[in-house]
């Protein structure tokens, strides 16, 4: 099995009406006959329920995500946030989503929200032949913590669902963010103070690189980078998007797993859409330093973040759809990688994490 750790579905359902109970075939398809702006902008589809099946990917944290207004692309006549009231009523009502879709297609996506749901999916994924139609697991999110107003209804996006929250996209008044650098704020501290409080798994992922040290410092619970890519091997970057050693140093330390993003501009800076693909095996590249700084496979993972504002058209060769994923495991077996080190990779970092943020159900 393999776990993707960043996938915008709701983002995606959303904003573009993407039907992700169909297949990304489908779903370009359906987008060409329509003339729809969506390929230019968010580029070819990758995602998709046949996709997720055929690639094993029993596990996805699927985000709750959104913008503020004066990031948008004026063409675009995406939904976006003025205040963190219309924050709120977005992500809302992208948790909205998940639920709908689990309700509305039980046989096809199912949320992840306690140890028991978690143990009896991956019963199910086990005893299935590989094949066979099975539910995904959705593990929520949230990407940019500007839907919560405050940190007194930590507790309620706690209760609907939501396990993971990562605190910046951009700069939020939490901390600073891609493109946007700064420190935690005082809002920030008292943010993580109600998540730790409550439980949450912290994502460090586009939080600036100095206040990503100050949560690693302070944060007392599990911590993670969903999708972000080492800045060791950026270096014509300036970009405060990727990590930098100290941070995947001490992540590692307090048993954190990073997502790597198979995005080619995060595998090399200078790539331009309508350029030639990178190999696939620049994504192991990025693996393999992960593991070589931190000195074993138990700190990375995936974090695809497909369709997330790239498509299949802004990926390296050999990636189409999510189910390509599978193809990095003959290139880390070449690269001297164990069957073991691998099923970490794929899948057994991410899962040790999510056991350890899901409570046990109540009796
Ligand atoms: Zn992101």
């Amino acid at each position: 099995m393999i776990i993707d750790a960043h996938e915008d579905i709701a983002w995606n359902m959303l904003a573009y009406g993407r039907d992700y109970t169909r297949s990304a075939y489908e779903i370009r398809q359906q987008e060409a006959q329509t003339h729809s702006e969506t390929p230019r902008y968010n580029g070819q589809a990758m995602l998709g329920y046949t996709n997720w099946l055929q690639g094993q990917v029993g596990i996805v944290f699927g985000t709750l995500f959104a913008g503020p207004a004066r990031k948008r692309n004026p063409e675009r006549r995406v939904p976006a946030y003025e205040t963190p009231d219309e924050a709120h009523r977005l992500y809302r009502h992208e948790l909205g989503l998940y639920h709908r879709l689990a309700a509305e297609h039980p046989d096809k996506f199912r949320l992840l929200r306690t140890r028991q749901e978690l143990n009896a999916h991956i019963g199910q994924w086990k005893g299935a032949p590989a094949d066979a139609a099975k539910p995904i697991g959705l593990v929520v999110l949230m990407e940019g913590a500007e839907g919560v107003r405050a940190p007194d209804e930590l507790p309620v996006w706690w209760e609907d669902g939501v396990r993971i929250i990562g605190p910046a996209w951009v700069g939020t008044r939490f901390c600073g963010g891609t493109g946007e650098p700064g420190p935690l704020t005082p809002e920030g501290d008292a943010l993580l103070r109600g998540m730790a409080e409550v439980g949450f798994l912290l994502d460090l992922s586009h939080m600036d690189p100095q206040a990503a040290r100050q949560a690693l410092e302070t944060y007392p619970r599990g911590v993670i980078a969903s999708h972000a890519n080492p800045a060791a091997l950026l270096p014509q970057s300036r970009s405060n998007r990727f990590l930098p050693d100290d941070v995947i140093t001490r992540l590692a330390e307090r048993d954190g797993v990073i997502g790597v993003v198979p995005y080619n501009r995060f595998l090399d800076t200078a790539w331009r859409r309508g350029d030639p693909p990178l190999p696939l095996s620049k994504v192991v590249e990025h693996i393999d330093y992960i593991c070589q700084r931190t000195g074993s496979s138990r700190h990375v993972g995936i974090g695809s973040d497909f369709d997330g504002g790239f498509g299949a058209e802004s990926t390296p060769e050999g990636l189409d759809t999510v189910a390509d994923l599978q193809k990095l495991a003959p290139l880390l077996h070449a690269r001297g990688y164990t069957n073991d080190d691998i099923a970490a990779i794929f899948a057994h970092n991410w899962l040790r994490k999510i056991r350890e943020v899901l409570p046990s159900a109540a009796a």
